[in-house]
């Protein structure tokens, strides 16, 4: 059975809302997918730190910026 990997996940992840989800990102995308919306690690920290998580904000700053801040 696979271990969950929370603690490297937490490393990698940009997110800055205080939640109990943060390093599970099984649980996170799940979430947000039922939102209708993408994880914090979609957006770049300047946006991030906003939570407009929407798809709609992920495609106008994807258009501005391009995937470069992607990782
Ligand atoms: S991206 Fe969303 S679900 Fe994931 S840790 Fe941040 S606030 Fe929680």
């Amino acid at each position: 059975m696979k271990t969950c990997t929370s603690d490297i996940n937490k490393k990698n992840c940009n997110c800055t809302y205080p939640c109990s989800k943060k390093g599970i990102c099984c649980e996170c995308i799940i979430y947000h997918k039922r939102m209708g919306e993408l994880p914090a690690c979609y957006f770049p920290d300047d946006i991030e730190s906003g939570y407009d998580r929407s798809i709609d904000n992920f495609i106008r700053i994807y258009k501005q910026r391009g995937a470069g801040y992607l990782c």
